[in-house]
């Protein structure tokens, strides 16, 4: 191996610990510990109605009190769970503070999934998740409610420092607009990343914002084409969105890692099967990007083949360099 060979390969090798933090490194080595991270419904309210949602498809009319949440945190600590992360959901989280307030401190990271029509409170150590699903026209017209688009962009731009992540949720009706959203949120200061998952479909709701498996193996190749130019920018991994073509999508949901290694649990404080989506999922088409990811940090074979793939294209591409005709 000549040194040129072997710069490559080192660096490669580089980017593949550098893309692995230490506890991601931990969960290639050991896997994921279950109940490590998961979900809570902050609140059974919600002040928008939505035409995807499928929150208000489940069963949720009661909430625990902040006392009830507090003997249920103390007694995952007492279990000995080495609570990782945990998302606060809803509902509309921003509904209930007070009770994210209180739970965020048993976790070591946290993510509010909001759907930002309220103020952001000043909270720099948490991500906050905000749902934009496309166009003004297009966000405003799913989550019926007009302005509400123009209300994000007042709230976001009311922040001072804060982890902004915009959560897009791809559908039949929006696909068409990542490219000119990305633009424009990738100009905004306050913005430092965008996630990209699919519409899930669900037993009982209208299915037809599902985009069938032709387009969304391309609308894939289209996110993987972007993220060359993104970068970290978009936040789901090139071996997350690869995993979510059609011809390895059903490797990871037939066995949802999600599923089976987190913990999603209702307003009332119920344990909510299989996961936060609920019972009537459409699991064979689940578009959520958290079982894509797991499986990207956690299988070893797919993780090895994709790192000799990388080395491969790298080794190609330093061939073709030097034997350009
Ligand atoms: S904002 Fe979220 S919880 Fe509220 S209706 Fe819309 S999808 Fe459902
Ligand atoms: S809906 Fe998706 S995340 Fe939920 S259990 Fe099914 S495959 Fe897993």
């Amino acid at each position: 191996m000549d040194n040129q060979q072997a710069t490559v390969v080192s660096r490669a090798t580089k980017q593949f610990f550098s893309s692995y933090n230490l506890a991601r490194f931990g969960f290639f080595l050991f896997g994921i510990p279950k109940n490590s991270f998961g979900s809570v419904d902050v609140t059974n309210r919600c002040n928008l109605r939505c035409d995807h949602c499928y929150f208000f498809e489940q069963d949720h009319s009661s909430e625990w009190s902040l006392e009830q949440w507090r003997n249920k945190f103390e007694s995952l600590k007492g279990a000995g769970i080495r609570a990782f992360q945990c998302s606060w959901v809803g509902g509309e989280p921003l509904l209930r503070l007070p009770l994210v307030e209180l739970g965020r401190s048993y976790f070591k990271y946290n993510t509010v999934t909001t759907n930002g029509s309220l103020p952001l409170p000043d909270w720099k150590e948490v991500s906050w998740y905000i749902s934009v699903d496309g166009s003004r026209e297009n966000h405003d017209k799913m989550r019926n409610l007009p302005g509400l688009y123009d209300t994000i962009k007042r709230n976001i731009a009311a922040t001072e420092g804060l982890k902004i992540t915009i959560a897009y949720c791809i559908t039949r009706d929006n696909y068409s607009e990542i490219s000119a959203s990305l633009e424009e949120w990738g100009r905004n200061p306050k913005v430092r990343s965008m996630v990209f998952s699919f519409f899930t479909p669900v037993r009982g709701l209208d299915d037809s914002l599902w985009l069938g498996w032709d387009e969304k193996d391309r609308i894939i190749e289209l996110l993987l084409e972007n993220k060359k130019e993104y970068g970290a920018f978009i936040v789901n991994s090139e071996p997350a969105l690869r995993l979510m073509k059609s011809d390895r999508s059903r490797s990871v949901t037939d066995r949802c890692p999600f599923a089976e290694k987190s913990f999603a649990l209702g307003p009332d404080g119920i344990a909510k099967e299989p996961c936060m989506l609920g019972p009537k999922a459409d699991c064979d088409r689940c578009g959520c990007v958290v079982p894509f990811y797991l499986k990207s940090l956690t299988d070893r074979n797919y993780i090895i083949k994709d790192v000799v793939t990388a080395l491969k294209s790298k080794w190609n591409n330093l061939f073709l360099r030097r034997h350009a005709i």
